[in-house]
């Protein structure tokens, strides 16, 4: 038997033609273009931190003798972490390798074959890849021309196999925040809910309060984008401690790493360092937005995370990304249906700006 046959025959049915999520490209890639040194290239296509993460991270982690030895499984030390930083206790705190592994274990909590999720799309793609994965089905609603969700088709689109609604709040990959009254109208509808808070530094809009009076109400965070340790992989949430118990029971023992642990620890102790690289990055994001509007062939959408989504109004976004890249600048382009006609642009340092601005003027006037 070849291969391909062994697959096809044992390989869980729905998986032979799943989706994968797909990833942005790493720098390697352009890196092995011998064109390009690693400190030429601007890479703004992940959402990630371009000032690092707190330099007191590197000083622990290199001190540190005991790598071989397991986490906590049980996370006290980072849920007391977390549940201060969160304004919680820590029995309403569970903390994964990453948000995105969060999103995962939600709906390997909720969800059956032949359930329902439903989401507002476009938005981030793990709802869709964790619920195909578990055998549910996505329920995607469109959201308005200025990707505003409509609460009533929300509504309208709950049935009983209706598992979970995610809502991205400031929404990947178009930036928009939904106002908090539409959130609780649909926290209101007694499904499981799902904020996803990954960029909530960059916006301190938070529905995390709202959990007490609405037990169906769950928010997932990470420590990824703000506090610049994507490396890292650290996500957690704040849950009612009943929910927040199951998912304990059910993840993988140990699922956040001991440097993730440090790293943790590190960046809450630096967090005035790191919230004014934050603060840097929103004033980075309001001049980027007003440049982008200027070129002429592009429509920055209002964000309030750390990066902005365009519609390309003329030439093709596709090829404006490749063009960029031809020139050691890595921006984000969806070939999906929602997004083709758009590019997503993380917030860079202010010299990496300047030079995404100085490339989109140059293509521009070709
Ligand atoms: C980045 C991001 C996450 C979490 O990312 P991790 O790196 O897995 O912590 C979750 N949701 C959205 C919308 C994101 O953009």
């Amino acid at each position: 038997m070849v291969t391909s046959e062994i697959i096809e025959r044992w390989v869980r049915p729905r998986l032979l033609g799943l989706t994968s999520y797909s990833a942005n490209k790493s720098l390697d890639v352009l890196e092995k273009k011998a064109e390009f040194s690693p400190e030429e290239i601007v890479k703004v296509n992940g959402n990630e931190n371009p000032y690092g993460c707190s330099p007191k991270v590197n000083q622990a982690l290199e001190g540190y003798q005991k790598y071989n030895i397991y986490p906590d499984t049980t996370q006290q030390e980072l849920r007391n972490l977390l549940a201060g930083y969160a304004g919680t206790t820590p029995d309403r705190i569970v903390a994964t390798g990453g948000g995105s592994q969060l999103l995962d274990l939600i709906v390997r909590l909720f969800v059956d074959p032949g359930d329902e999720v439903i989401t507002c799309v476009p938005t981030f793609e793990i709802y869709r890849f964790s619920t195909d994965l578990c055998g549910g089905t996505m329920v995607e609603i469109p959201r308005d021309g200025d990707f505003a969700i409509d609460v009533n088709t929300i509504k309208a689109a709950i049935t009983e196999k209706t598992k979970l609604i995610f809502l991205c709040n400031p929404n990947n990959p178009t930036g928009n925040v939904t106002p908090e009254e539409e959130l609780l109208e649909v926290v209101k509808t007694g499904v499981p809910v799902v904020i996803d808070e990954a960029y909530y530094e960059f916006t301190g809009k938070t529905m995390v309060p709202f959990i007490d009076q609405y037990p169906n109400l769950m928010v997932v965070r990470t420590l990824s984008k703000w506090a610049g340790m994507a490396g890292f992989r650290l996500g957690y949430g704040i849950f009612t401690p009943e929910i927040a118990a199951y998912l304990l029971k059910i993840k993988l023992p140990f699922c956040v790493s001991v440097p993730a642990l440090i790293a943790v620890k590190e960046s809450l102790k630096d967090r005035d360092y790191l919230m004014g690289n934050v603060r840097e990055i929103i004033a980075q994001r309001e001049r980027l937005f007003q440049e982008l509007g200027k070129l002429g062939f592009l429509r920055p959408y209002p964000t309030e995370s750390n990066f902005v989504f365009c519609a390309v109004l003329k030439g093709d976004a596709g090829k404006i990304t490749q063009d960029l890249e031809n020139r050691g600048i890595l921006v984000r382009h969806f070939n999906t249906p929602l997004l083709r006609h758009g590019i997503r642009i993380s917030i860079g340092t202010s010299e990496q700006n300047d030079k995404v601005i100085e490339a989109l003027a140059e293509i521009g006037e070709n």
